[in-house]
């Protein structure tokens, strides 16, 4: 099976899908400082990357992917760019909206940023009392990657994401620049809320150790989270939305 692309199909195609296709997979990301070593778009070239080939393994059509995200607290880094809670929220919405009047009621969206997870949860509550079932799926919450990385190989912009981009794209990773960072502790942690921007923590942008990371790694790491997410397509697929 080959990934179904919605940007490169027609509109007969789309027209021929959504015939006979009620789901469709959204990535969405960000473009945000990820270290010196990685690219900013690491958040939404994963999240389309595992999208694209999820899409491939299950012949759910794929949307291009949503780039900036929820991003502010990286703004003191240069080339981040960031949208509001609220703007993102609409945006997917209306894109969900959009899709919803071809036909579409279930849709899986591959989340690249952490930053971008209350607006997409409350897209997600929205498109649900208009009848679409919205779920949203995150790499790196999957328990497998702890038994690949340790928790300071975890953290932003760490060996977890260095690793998955020296498999996916070798190239524009500069691992001569990776460092290690111990973040800095806060008052409120542990204990409640701070508007914490990421230079209160580190300097360098990454949380934690980047320097062990591997491409080999990397490639378990894409995988298992690319096996999670086949799984999850599948069983959204067979789903029947409650109204
Ligand atoms: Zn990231």
């Amino acid at each position: 099976m080959s990934e179904v692309k919605l940007d490169e199909m027609s509109w007969q195609d789309a027209k021929e899908y959504f015939s006979r296709s009620d789901i469709v997979i959204l990535p969405v990301g960000s473009v945000e400082q990820h270290g010196p070593q990685n690219p900013l778009g690491t958040d939404y070239m994963i999240a389309y990357r595992l999208a694209a080939e999820a899409s491939r393994r299950t012949g759910v059509a794929v949307l291009p992917p949503v780039p900036f995200g929820v991003s502010e607290h990286h703004s003191r880094f240069p080339g981040t760019v960031w949208v509001s809670e609220e703007s993102l929220r609409s945006y997917v919405l209306d894109v969900i909206r959009a899709l919803a009047a071809h036909g579409v009621r279930k849709v899986v969206v591959v989340n690249g940023h952490g930053g971008n997870l209350n607006a997409l949860r409350s897209a997600a509550m929205a498109a649900r009392r208009e009848g679409v079932l919205v779920v949203i799926y995150q790499w790196w919450t999957l328990p497998e990657l702890r038994s690949i990385f340790s928790e300071e190989e975890l953290g932003h912009a760490a060996s977890v994401e260095t690793s998955v981009n020296l498999y996916l794209h070798p190239h524009l990773v500069k691992m001569d620049r990776a460092v290690d960072e111990k973040p800095a502790r806060l008052p409120t942690d542990g204990l409640g809320y701070y508007p914490e921007r990421t230079d209160d923590r580190v300097r360098s942008g990454v949380f934690g150790v980047s320097t062990t990371a591997s491409k080999d790694k990397g490639e378990r790491a894409f995988q298992a989270a690319l096996e999670a997410l086949v799984k999850l397509v599948e069983a959204v697929k067979s789903l029947e939305p409650r109204p």
